[in-house]
């Protein structure tokens, strides 16, 4: 019998074709349909493998899950899947970590552009019918302003690259856990995170989501920011205290913001976040861009049929269940 893949969220093309050649793939969107949370469940647990992107996987679920060998990540951030739970049952959660790090980077670019520029109100603006606004929108640039990004790795590490040598920003980098004597790249890393937060005009967040990244940025750091400085987040909505950040906007004491990833995610219109002011949000497709969904949906089903087939997959975000 041919293994059972749930596939709860769409993937592309490409990860469909090379699950379909040897396994049955239960993809409901692929014709349109729309189940309940109680009916994916049902599904999650009479099945083999699972590929997930937002699509929660809790303890409780996989206690319900027997034959369940496999979870695959379609993406890096592995916050919705609990891994303890996966790793004492002995079920690899394989992931892309290196899929979407180019497209999370150039959205979070894309953001602070859009933020230093005010091109999304601008836009708004204009098709309001009113063209004469355009004195209110006079922007700021980017060149010799100085760039704070938390966590320096495969997202981080190339906003610093392309900060630095496209757009001429000077780059200050924090992460605790980078290796500075082997550090190459352009940011001029600081030690603690108050360092970084007095002297950055802009500020992007490439942290995972964590108990110690959980609402990194708080009132408290917020009030160490410069008043013109903006933030970026395309990390993890947890990783900013969204009512903090609120505040602030609310407050002017920051000039604007640009999100991505939410406490809460979908996000309703009634949002207080939708109110606030200065804040540029867009509904988390920072890894959205043809090339990577592509490459998450092939490496994803690449590791779970490794997994299947008992070889050794390249990407596995929790290790010890392999020992
Ligand atoms: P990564 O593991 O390569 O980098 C994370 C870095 O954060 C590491 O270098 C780590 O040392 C550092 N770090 C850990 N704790 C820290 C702390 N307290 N302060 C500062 N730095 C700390 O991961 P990555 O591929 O760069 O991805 C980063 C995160 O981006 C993911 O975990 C995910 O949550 C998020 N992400 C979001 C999207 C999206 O669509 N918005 C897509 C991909 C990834």
């Amino acid at each position: 019998m041919k293994p059972r893949v749930f596939i709860p969220e769409p993937i592309a093309e490409c990860g469909m074709k090379l699950l379909q050649e040897s396994c049955d793939c239960i993809a409901p969107w692929v014709d349109g349909q729309e189940l309940s949370d109680a009916e994916q469940k049902e599904i999650l647990y009479g099945s083999n493998a699972v590929i997930v992107r937002l699509f929660k996987i809790s303890a409780e679920d996989l206690e319900k899950c027997p034959d369940l060998k496999v979870i695959g990540k379609h993406g890096v951030g592995v916050d919705n899947i609990d891994c303890q739970a996966a790793t004492a049952r002995g079920i690899p959660v394989v992931f892309t970590p290196t899929a979407n790090s180019n497209a999370v980077a150039e959205h979070a670019i894309g953001l602070m552009m859009a933020l230093a520029r005010n091109i999304v109100p601008s836009s708004v603006a204009l098709r309001d019918g009113r063209f004469a606004d355009r004195n209110q929108f006079t922007g700021v640039e980017l060149s010799e302003k100085t760039l704070g990004v938390v966590g320096l790795g495969r997202i981080g590490s190339r906003v610093a690259e392309i900060a630095s040598a496209g757009l001429n920003m000077k780059v200050c980098g924090y992460d605790p856990y980078l290796n500075t004597e082997s550090y190459e790249g352009p940011a001029e890393i600081v030690s603690t995170l108050n360092d970084l937060f007095g002297r950055v005009d802009f500020l992007t967040l490439h942290v995972a989501l964590s108990p110690e990244t959980e609402h990194l940025i708080d009132d408290e750091r917020i009030a160490m920011l410069k008043p013109g400085c903006r933030i970026i987040n395309t990390s993890r909505g947890a990783v900013v205290d969204e009512s903090a950040l609120i505040r602030a906007l609310e407050e002017e004491r920051i000039a604007g913001a640009a999100i991505d990833v939410f406490e809460e995610e979908p996000v309703p219109a009634d949002h207080p976040l939708c109110a606030a002011p200065n804040l540029l949000l867009t509904p988390h497709i920072s890894s959205s861009s043809h090339e990577s969904m592509d490459r998450m949906a092939n490496g994803s089903a690449q590791g779970v049929l490794d997994v299947l087939n008992g070889k050794t997959p390249e990407f596995v975000a929790n290790p010890d269940v392999m020992k």
